[in-house]
């Protein structure tokens, strides 16, 4: 089975935007063992889009056409695929119906314009749309199939979940349930993971094995299983995941939706441990990063952003003379569990740059931690990147340093 994807936008030729839904697509066809070979973007040009549709067909299974589905004159992926489909528009009143009743309940006036948004090539099918107005198309064209899907990311991601893949693979006669699971990690190189679990990507074919790039947020190791039914393909999962945990270790920090704070939050709730923040070169992202857990609440108590050197010296009693010091940060953090009242104190000084400071070069980083039943204590990095990677980077590199120290390990992380 093969599915190849057509982005249409002029936005994504001038660069405007960039085309994220088509590599979206991609990955989620990979996942579910369907062909991709060609992914081509257009813009909002009904005679391109109808050669290119042509095109694709000719050797493609099926294409997804994402974008296009709006209300105003550029939006004329419905237009083209009747072309395509050698048939004409009609207006469906179930749909006309469903796009009213949306705009009464959000209390706004409807613009005429969205009535199109009904407008269905005959002998297609409408993809219902929970998330917005315009709904997806389904074309059988022959025997191939043309599906249509909003440009508007959350709504395709909605649609090619729930309707697009499970027709696919109908289609390709591959009943049964596809499930994944994302093995959230921190603290490895790309080439280190991938040399580590090189047997089990390049031999296991269900469930199959991929690696996700997510920048800042670590690499995601992906475990797709392919099965009868459900209880099967969580089996199949479950002891993949046994595998790669006994050779990750650590490394591993979450599963699918879990987050480093998540986790972090979690760590302290199970302990019933408060944690107070001291930030300086990160300037508060860390209390940003903790306060985005769900249930965070009930373990944070906040964070002291002691850029300036007075500060730090005035509000967490900091005696050390050089502020970029393990000295500084240990009293970074055992002053921000003082003034906060927390459990646990954790604290980031460093040179977030662009110029040194203290004659440290910039991507100079120390941590600090103090934690009950443990000697405060300081951890130093040099960090690669720019002022906003560096930033970054310090933020979940101390998360990730807390989360190993209340999981009672010695490890130093990524550092
Ligand atoms: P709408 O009903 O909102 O008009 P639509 O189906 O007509 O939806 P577009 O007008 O093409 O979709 O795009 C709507 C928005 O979705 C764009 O402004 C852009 O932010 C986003 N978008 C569109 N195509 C893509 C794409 N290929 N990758 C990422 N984002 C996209
Ligand atoms: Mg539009």
């Amino acid at each position: 089975m093969r599915c190849d994807v057509l982005a249409v936008g002029t936005e994504l030729l001038l660069g405007q935007i960039v085309d994220t839904n088509s590599s979206w697509i991609g990955e989620q066809l990979a996942a579910a063992g369907i062909d991709s070979y060609l992914h081509i973007q257009v813009g909002d040009n009904q005679a391109r889009m109808v050669g290119l549709l042509r095109y694709l067909l000719e050797q493609a299974d099926a294409v997804i056409v994402c974008g296009g589905l709006g209300p105003t004159q550029d939006d004329i992926t419905r237009e083209a695929i009747a072309e395509v489909m050698g048939t004409s528009l009609e207006r469906r009143e179930d749909l006309t119906d469903a796009i009213r009743e949306l705009f009464l309940s959000l209390g706004r006036p409807m613009p005429a314009s969205n009535l199109r948004q009904a407008d269905v090539p005959k002998g297609g099918e409408a993809i219902p749309n929970p998330k917005g107005t315009a709904p997806g198309l389904l074309c059988p064209v022959g025997d191939k199939v043309i599906y249509a899907v909003p440009g508007v990311p959350h709504e395709m991601q909605h649609m090619v979940e729930s309707a697009v893949v499970p027709h696919l693979l109908e289609k390709s006669g591959q009943r049964g349930t596809i499930l994944s699971r994302s093995l959230k990690t921190w603290g490895s190189s790309e080439s280190g993971l991938s040399e580590r679990i090189a047997s089990r990507v390049d031999t296991q074919t269900n469930p199959t094995i991929a690696f996700l790039a997510r920048g800042i947020e670590g690499l995601v190791v992906r475990i797709t299983a392919k099965a009868g039914t459900l209880e099967e393909a969580e089996a199949l999962i479950g002891a993949e995941e046994r595998i790669l945990r006994d050779e990750l270790g650590d490394l591993i920090f979450g599963v699918d939706d879990e987050t480093m704070e998540s986790v972090v939050s979690d760590l302290l709730r199970q302990k019933g441990w408060t944690l107070g923040l001291a930030e300086s070169l990160t300037g508060g992202l860390v209390g940003s990063r903790i306060s985005d857990a769900p249930g965070s609440s009930e373990i944070f108590k906040g964070s002291i952003v002691s850029y300036a050197t007075e500060v730090k010296r005035s509000v967490l009693g900091v005696t050390a003379e050089q502020v970029v010091s393990a000295e500084c940060a240990i009293q970074m953090a055992e002053g921000a569990r003082r003034v906060l009242d927390a459990d646990v104190g954790l604290a980031v000084t460093g040179v977030a740059g662009p110029t040194e400071q203290e004659g440290q070069p910039v991507g100079t980083v120390f941590f600090g931690l103090a934690l009950p039943g443990h000697e405060p204590e300081a951890l130093r990095a040099n960090l690669p990147g720019d002022r906003l990677r560096i930033r970054q980077f310090s933020t979940i590199s101390l998360l990730n340093m807390a989360r190993l120290r209340l999981l009672g390990r010695p490890g130093r992380g990524m550092l």
